[in-house]
């Protein structure tokens, strides 16, 4: 893709199964990524960005899952903190953590699929904030969050009150005493993302920490920046996955040649409707319309691994000749379980219908 760091790109290609199935270079991924400068991408300018549209961090996106859906999706996280950031209104936190978050200097961690359920009516909020005369103290887990960094990391969190109603959106630094950050989840893919499970005992955060006082507020306003940033995964993925398909039929007539093309003008309608929709701000009027999108994209990836799963032929299950189809098809996998899920997508979707 034009513009990605061509050492970067021969880095994930040499680790990208690594990356998938092992932990050894999780703490190198985002500092590569930083190196090559992808984190100020889309971020205006006054903020420290290149003051490009959002749209060009979708398509950084899509570029490293092209390469790697663990690389994308550690993006995807440090990009996602970053925007969180940049709607805060507290100003005071928002430039003590950015410049740092922006050079890769600390790892940004979103843990808010527990309140995106909380507002969907899926979940109870798993963080509760008691009011103490210096803030507040905090209790409970977050059963996911990836970047977590050994050397250190700040996660956006959602905190309840006494009642477990009423979420405010924090950011938790990772030495703050009552933190404890569980080894790496047991994964079958993305394993090199430092995605784990936090634990916080009696954690005093003051008001210095506070993102946003009510998620109610603040999550559908960072939406198109959250989910629209999610949907250069599957794109990215489905572009790999198409390109292999293409190459195996070798030049000769095939009938997949027609579904590969179909798909293809899919995929490239999806990422324009998407880009435009987020540069002149119309997805933010039509939040069905993004959830649509983002659906579509988990439709695209999978059609795209079963076509490259067919064109291949048993040389798909070979171990060592599939040339990256069984990596694809469990980065796809994942796709349809990442928050917003393909059920929570589907809920949401007939919520604003009936509305
Ligand atoms: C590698 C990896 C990294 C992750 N990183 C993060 C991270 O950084 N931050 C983070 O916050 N989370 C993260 N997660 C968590 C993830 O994003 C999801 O929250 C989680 O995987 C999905 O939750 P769930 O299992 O409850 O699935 P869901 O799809 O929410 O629920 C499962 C079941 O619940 C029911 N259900 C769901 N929605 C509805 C509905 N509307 N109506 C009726 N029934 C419904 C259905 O039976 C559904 O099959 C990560 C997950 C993985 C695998």
């Amino acid at each position: 893709m034009p513009g990605m760091d061509e050492s970067l790109i021969a880095w994930l290609d040499k680790h990208a199964d690594n990356l998938d199935s092992d932990t050894l270079h999780a703490d190198a991924l985002p500092t590569r990524l930083a190196q090559a400068g992808l984190f100020a991408v889309g971020v205006p300018e006054s903020e420290g960005g290149d003051g490009r549209a959002l749209s060009a961090a979708v398509d950084i996106v899509a570029g490293l899952a092209e390469h790697s859906l663990s690389a994308a999706f550690v993006y995807w996280a440090q990009r996602a903190v970053i925007a969180c950031l940049l709607a805060s209104p507290n100003r005071d936190l928002v430039r003590r953590l950015v410049p740092d978050l922006l050079h890769g200097r600390l790892a940004g961690a979103p843990g808010l699929s527990n309140a995106m359920k909380f507002l969907g009516g899926l979940d109870r909020l798993r963080i509760v904030g008691t009011a103490t005369p210096d803030g507040m103290r905090l209790n409970g887990t977050v059963a996911w969050a990836t970047n977590l960094r050994r050397q250190g990391f700040v996660a956006a969190v959602a905190v309840g009150d006494e009642h477990g109603d009423n979420p405010s959106v924090f950011a938790l630094p990772h030495d703050v005493r009552g933190v404890v950050r569980e080894p790496d989840l047991d994964l079958l893919a993305l394993r090199g993302t430092n995605t784990a499970a936090l634990r916080l005992s009696d954690v005093a955060l003051d008001a210095s920490w506070q993102i946003h006082p009510q998620a109610r507020v603040f999550l559908p306003s960072i939406r198109p920046a959250f989910v629209g940033l999610q949907c250069g995964l599957g794109l990215g993925l489905a572009r790999a996955s198409l390109r292999t398909a293409r190459a195996a039929l070798d030049g000769k007539p095939s009938v997949f040649s027609g579904q590969i093309d179909t798909l293809d003008a899919d995929r490239a309608a999806c990422r324009e409707a998407l880009c435009t929709g987020l540069d002149d701000g119309g997805l933010r009027e039509r939040p069905r319309d993004l959830l649509t999108l983002r659906l579509r994209m988990v439709d695209i990836a999978a059609a795209a691994t079963a076509l490259e799963l067919q064109a291949l032929g048993g040389r798909a299950l070979l171990r060592g000749a599939n040339g990256g189809y069984a990596r694809r098809a469990r980065e796809a996998a994942f796709l349809a379980v990442v928050t917003p899920t393909v059920a929570q997508l589907k809920g949401d979707l007939a919520r604003l219908a009936q509305a």
